[in-house]
């Protein structure tokens, strides 16, 4: 694939293609014994060593292969964070099919448009998602085969799926004699689709070199910073961007794994954590809010877990505060996308910060934080001319790197890359030191009298009251300024603030005329299938709001 000009003088190192099977191997074969403990959707907590997972890995990849199931076939999955699913995680990449991670919030219309737009030859679910499989199974034109993933006591007697087949017969079987096989590493391994807010999902198709290198790159101690010492709880859903990457960067680091499945509610993960001693988790910002106010609540604190990873929305800073202050969890805010497999920054502090007032060092780390090499960055204007790494001058950001997409699959919407950088649809500063920060989501940014306001800002604000559990902020049409920032809020249980109060809160905390023109109270906000608050359906259900004129 590489159109580079050769040099006279090669390197003469070993050629070998970085492929997703050479993860479990390592670790199957150098931490072998080491700990994947999953909460099944039975109830129960199942544990089995990286040793046993390369086994039931390798009799899958036998049963795929027996199912007719070959090179670049795609292979599906409705299934929570689990060792069955990690188990598909490799055995379909390291048998050179190519791993479909489906979101199972989406709706049933948008999962079968999606797994008949990957044209999907297999589906591998879990027990929660039966009743949806059994509605859609018919409309999923391509798909030849549906596994349920469970025991044979635990099938359905008589189900609605023709020959629907059993996940741990097929495996008992198979043997686990099997040779991943070797191919060029720029072959597909896995495909994930954005939620599509607007329009239709679209997929992103990682290579296996992009995900090794992705799974390399996230490692590192400005990253993730993940080692064999760590106990490793991915709270991101499995269904959604590979888990960050973290069913990959933690075997390859050797670390014990723990998998919540479908028990993400604050006391669930509160007992997992503690009772497998964890020490590292990521996820998004709306599931520590549960685990956070489980804590507070019942005076709970942690005993081993130490450090954290928050992205996918912007971490506010009030829950970044309590995470460090009140439960002493060192916090890594992280940014990336469906696109970029998913991480493009990390938050975090250098050797010259360490002096600086803590105030000053939490400014740095509520930014999304710094590149990780083998992503670039910069911010452009309208016209493409790029703005200048000041911390104040804010564009549109754009990307490029070896795990960033080139092109959605099955080329929907055409030409994506501007100049070879990929556009974010983010807006954001960068500062000199290299840090940078979103402003907006340039479809949420709100355009007021031909300038912009940034409602990350504002919503973090109005999170810092103590009042208010979670705030979005939107624009709504006004007259002469075109749109004025509307404030959304969900208070905390038991506790009261009014509309004059909150907006007394902002008051020297921001412009003037960045302030809400007015606060609307409500008992939730509405949430999409990756855990975001879903600011389209604000703007529609608020879109003829009247403003009150000052
Ligand atoms: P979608 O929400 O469409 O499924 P992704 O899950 O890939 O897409 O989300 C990517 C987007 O999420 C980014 O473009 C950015 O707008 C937002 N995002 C991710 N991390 C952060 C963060 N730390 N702070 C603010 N926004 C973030």
């Amino acid at each position: 694939m590489s159109s580079y000009p050769q040099s006279p003088l090669m390197g003469q190192m070993m050629s070998q293609p970085l492929l997703i099977s050479s993860i479990i191997e390592f670790v199957a074969r150098h931490y072998g014994g080491n700990e994947i403990v999953s909460r099944r959707v039975e109830g129960d907590l199942h544990r089995y060593t990286y040793r046993e997972c390369h086994q039931r890995a390798r009799r899958l990849a036998n049963a795929l292969h027996g199912l007719g199931v070959g090179l670049g076939d795609r292979v599906a999955t409705l299934a929570w964070n689990g060792y069955r699913h990690l188990e598909a995680y490799y055995a379909v990449s390291g048998s050179g099919a190519v791993l479909h991670t489906i979101n199972p919030r989406l709706f049933p219309e948008q999962i079968v448009y999606i797994a008949n737009h990957a044209e999907d030859q297999c589906l591998l679910f879990d027990l929660t998602f039966l009743p949806v499989v059994e509605a859609i199974a018919a409309q999923c034109k391509t798909v030849r085969h549906f596994v349920l993933m469970c025991d044979r006591e635990r099938m359905p007697k008589d189900s609605k799926i023709p020959d629907l087949l059993c996940y741990e017969d097929l495996i008992a079987s198979h043997s686990d004699e099997y040779t991943w096989p070797l191919f060029d590493e720029n072959s597909a391994a896995t495909l994930c689709y954005t939620s599509g807010t607007t329009g239709n999902p679209k997929g992103a198709l990682y290579s296996h070199r992009s995900t090794v290198l992705h799974a390399y790159g996230s490692a590192v101690p400005n990253a993730l910073n993940v080692s064999a010492a760590d106990t490793v709880l991915p709270v991101v859903p499995m269904f959604h961007v590979n888990a960050w990457g973290l069913p990959y960067s933690v075997p390859l680091s050797g670390a014990k794994m723990v998998f919540p499945g479908a028990a993400l509610d604050g006391k669930s993960l509160y007992e997992l954590f503690e009772s497998e001693k964890v020490t590292f988790s990521a996820g998004v910002p709306t599931v520590w809010l549960g685990l956070i106010n489980h804590a507070l609540q019942n005076k709970l604190k942690f005993s081993t877990f130490r450090r954290t990873v928050i992205g996918g929305a912007a971490c506010p800073p009030a829950m970044m505060d309590t995470l460090i202050d009140v439960f002493g969890i060192e916090v890594v805010h992280a940014w990336g996308m469906t696109e970029m497999s998913p991480l493009g920054t990390c938050g975090g502090l250098q050797s010259k910060h360490m002096d600086l007032p803590q105030a000053a060092q939490r400014k740095i780390l509520q930014k999304q934080g710094h590149a990780i090499y083998g992503v670039d960055m910069k911010i452009v204007d309208d016209d493409g001319k790029e703005l200048p790494w000041d911390g104040i001058s804010y564009g549109h950001l754009m990307v490029k790197g070896p795990w960033i997409i080139a092109r959605y699959f099955k080329d929907e919407g055409g030409e994506v890359l501007q100049d070879g950088w990929f556009p974010t649809g983010d807006v954001s500063t960068i500062d000199a030191d290299g840090y940078m920060q979103i402003t907006d989501r340039s479809k949420d940014v709100i355009k007021s009298g031909g300038e912009w306001i940034g409602t990350i800002d504002l919503e973090n604000l109005a999170m810092g009251h103590p009042a208010v559990l979670q705030a979005a902020c939107i624009g709504v049409a006004h007259p002469k300024w075109d749109e004025r920032p509307l404030l959304l809020v969900v208070k905390r249980p038991g506790m009261e603030v009014g509309r004059e109060d909150l907006l007394h809160f902002f008051d020297g905390k921001i412009a003037k005329w960045w302030m809400p023109d007015d606060v609307v109270f409500l008992d939730a906000l509405p949430m999409g299938a990756t855990g975001k608050i879903q600011k389209n359906k604000l703007r529609e259900q608020f879109k003829g709001h009247c403003l009150p004129t000052a």
